[in-house]
């Protein structure tokens, strides 16, 4: 079994549910007493979110590179960016090691495809969905990105920063995103991408008709079976 190095803390409450995930999927493979190998990097996110929010991504780089060359010094033979936002530097990590990167918004758009999917909404932080570094992936696999409009992107970051990034569910809130899902879907959206790794802990696919594509769910299912493959 291949050793994961997972770059987590972006939020830890997140992180949790790709431990989860990744050990309840090696199991559900192997079967016994089998569990993943794999080493946890967790950041300070409030060092990471400060930089963030003063557009200071380089500095962030900084950081997340010297985080995952620990991983690989420690054994992890790939990685896995435990935030959807963070992949906009996943070219400058990956520059900086010698093990891959498995990229969140190709493990989605893998995910899409095998759902015969080529229209979809994505919801995440402002930065990911305003900014082109998720958005063309997505585009390079030959998906259409639909997002909400500005006030609706503008709530929906306050909801991942005040709320679910420390640890706060709320109805209200859940009503909000479920909202702005429908109407993306009466707009002509297949299917939605949970393209933030703690919407899922507030949106789940019992709550909406609109097929769910949780990108924490789809990363950490396909590290697992990556670290499994032959
Ligand atoms: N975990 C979030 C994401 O998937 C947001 C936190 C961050 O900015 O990294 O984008």
């Amino acid at each position: 079994m291949k050793t994961i190095g997972l770059l987590g803390g972006m939020s830890w409450e997140s992180t949790t549910t790709y431990y989860e995930i990744i050990n309840e999927v090696i199991k559900g493979q192997l079967g016994g007493f089998h569990s993943a190998r794999c080493i946890l990097f967790s950041v300070d996110f409030d060092e990471i979110e400060v930089c963030q929010s003063k557009g200071q991504w380089e500095e962030c780089a900084k950081i997340l590179v010297e985080a995952a060359k620990s991983l690989e010094n420690a054994g992890a033979d790939f990685i896995l960016i435990c935030t959807n936002t963070m992949h906009k530097v996943a070219p400058q990590i990956q520059a900086e090691l010698h093990i891959p990167i498995l990229h969140i918004a190709d493990a989605t758009a893998e995910e899409l495809h095998k759902n015969k999917k080529t229209k979809v909404a994505l919801l995440g932080t402002k930065y990911t969905m305003n900014q082109e570094f998720y958005k063309s992936k997505l585009i390079e696999h030959g998906i259409e990105v639909m997002i909400p409009e500005y006030c609706e992107i503008e709530r929906i970051n306050d909801i991942i920063f005040n709320e679910l990034c420390v640890g706060k569910i709320k109805k209200e809130s859940k009503q909000e995103v479920l909202r702005i899902i429908d109407s993306l879907s009466k707009k002509g959206a297949e299917g939605v991408i949970l393209g933030c790794t703690e919407l899922g802990l507030l949106i789940k696919q019992n709550d909406t008709q609109v097929q769910v594509f949780d990108t924490t769910v789809i990363h950490a299912t396909k590290g697992a079976l990556s670290a499994i493959e032959e």
